[in-house]
Order: C-alpha cells, then sequence, then structure tokens
C-alpha cells in the first residue's frame, strides 16, 4: 500500500478545533488502542521525563513535552515526513525505528499516526487537553509537536498555538516559503540536510530572521565555526530549547556518528568560518 502524505490529507480535511467532545475523542483513542493489541488510553504526548532529548531542559527552565509520531513511511498508512531526505530519513530509521527502539515503542507511535491520520479531530481534541494539563501542572512548558515528523501544524490546527503558556518549537526540511510565519507563536528551525538547495534554502530562512541548525564536522570538545555563510554560530549541542536562539543565527552542531541527530540532517559541513 502507498503511503499517503499525512500533512496534505490533514490540511485537506482541517483545520481542526481545540474544543468539543473531548470524552467521545478519548473513549474513540482507547477503543482504537484496544483494537491494536494495547490495554486501552495512553497519552499522546511523551512528558519530559520520557526522552533525553526532551529531558534538557532550556535556558527558560521550561519542562519540555514532545509528540514523537512515526518519522518518514513508519505507520507504512502515512508518510509523516513531506520534505525527508534519503540521509536523514536513513538516520531518522536508525534512531527512531531501529535497534535504538524496543518494538513495543515502534508500535505504539505507528498507532498513534494512524489515529491521527484516521481521527484527526478526535486526536487534536486530546492532544490540546494534554497541552492544556500540562501547561497548568507546570507553569508554563515547551511543546514539540514534530519530535520525529514534519507536519504544518500551523495549517492543521492553527488553534493549538492560542493555547495559553506553552512556546511551541519545531524543526522542519520544508522551505520557508511552505511554512508559515505565526509571528513568534511557533519557532521553527529549519535543518539544513543534503539536498543541492538545502544551502540556499537555509540562507532564505536567516534572512527573514529565522533559525537553521548545521552539522559541523567539529569534534567533543572543540569550538564550533563562529560564523556559516555570514550568520553567527550558536553552540547548539548543550540544549534543545531552539526557541531562545536570537533571530537569523546557527544552530550548530557536532557530527555524532551514524547516530547524529536526525532533526539536523545527517549532513556534515566542513568546520570552518564561512
Ligand atoms: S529527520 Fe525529520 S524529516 Fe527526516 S525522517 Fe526524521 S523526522 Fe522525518
Amino acid at each position: 500500500m502507498e503511503s499517503r502524505n499525512l500533512t496534505k490529507l490533514l490540511e485537506e480535511q482541517g483545520p481542526f478545533e481545540v474544543e468539543g467532545d473531548l470524552v467521545g475523542a478519548m473513549h474513540r483513542w482507547d477503543a482504537f488502542r484496544r483494537e491494536n493489541g494495547y490495554a486501552g488510553y495512553a497519552p499522546l504526548l511523551t512528558p519530559p521525563s520520557g526522552n533525553l532529548k526532551l529531558a534538557k531542559l532550556t535556558a527558560y527552565g521550561l519542562p519540555n513535552y514532545g509528540l514523537t509520531l512515526s518519522a518518514a513511511e513508519g505507520s507504512e498508512e502515512f508518510d509523516a515526513c513531506t520534505w525527508r531526505t534519503p540521509m536523514c530519513t536513513a538516520a531518522c530509521v536508525l534512531v527512531t525505528a531501529g535497534k535504538a527502539s524496543l518494538p513495543s515503542v515502534v508500535k505504539a507511535r505507528q498507532v498513534k499516526t494512524q489515529f491521527l491520520g484516521r481521527a484527526p479531530q478526535d486526536f487534536v481534541l486530546i492532544l490540546a487537553a494534554e497541552l492544556k494539563a500540562a501547561s497548568l501542572k507546570h507553569g508554563g512548558i515547551a511543546a514539540r509537536l514534530n519530535v520525529a515528523s514534519d507536519v504544518r501544524w500551523e495549517r492543521v490546527a492553527p488553534q493549538l498555538f492560542e493555547l495559553e503558556g506553552i512556546r511551541f518549537y519545531d524543526y522542519t526540511k520544508a522551505p520557508a516559503s511552505q511554512r508559515d510565519d505565526l509571528g513568534g507563536r511557533y519557532h521553527l528551525t529549519y535543518s539544513v540536510s543534503e539536498r543541492p538547495r538545502s544551502e540556499a534554502e537555509a540562507v532564505e530562512w536567516l534572512d527573514r530572521g529565522g533559525s537553521v541548525a548545521v552539522v559541523f564536522a567539529t569534534t567533543r570538545g572543540h569550538e564550533l565555526p563562529s560564523t556559516w555563510k555570514g550568520f553567527q554560530v550558536i553552540d547548539a549541542d548543550h540544549d534543545d530549547g531552539r526557541y531562545t536562539d536570537p533571530p537569523a543565527t546557527v544552530a550548530g552542531l557536532r557530527a555524532k556518528g551514524a547516530g547524529r541527530r536526525p532533526e539536523a540532517g545527517g549532513f556534515v559541513k566542513e568546520a570552518v568560518a564561512t
């Protein structure tokens, strides 16, 4: 079966609301999980304690919550990464669907992704409720809805970005022209990849005041280049809080072998200032 472009499918059916029959949606999610061999209901969001990357607190100390779907065609039915490249797909599968993850974790993501594709309004109601509850519990959170996907949430469920006390941020491989600016309510970092046009697309993001992530061939313990394409490079290896970065900066990462950060594209740049 050919997998369907998840964000396109959702955008055609949406946008989806954050208020509605939450109890019904939760019952349907519970039933869907049972149909797929689970004991019942489970939260959609991963809390800060459930993921090493999310556990890295930001400069503001906001707890990170993340939504992890099945990267690429991991759900078989839906492709959650419209702009993925061969290299990032390979790295992502290695990290999120290979030896690093238990089959039970992989399956749970697949089931979650299938529920989003088949019952998007239910999914968004539950997601909004979990975000609100987490924000209330902590007095504010950071949220990453595309931990391993590239869904245009600003089109699928724009009301999510009006929820109180939540700093939304994500990485994307989409050109700047393909993502909508929500006036600072959704911080996006463009991930440079191996595609020939990727560097030019990165400069477009930077020219618009956006952020880009670049993996450099800098080894651990060594300084990253000070600039890339004339833009300031900051050391982004210590946290995932990209929304705290100044406008028009490059989030520099050090290459970390085959499992290097998939959201950075797995494409290594020379460790010299440009
Ligand atoms: S790196 Fe991003 S775009 Fe590429 S497969 Fe992984 S989640 Fe999808």
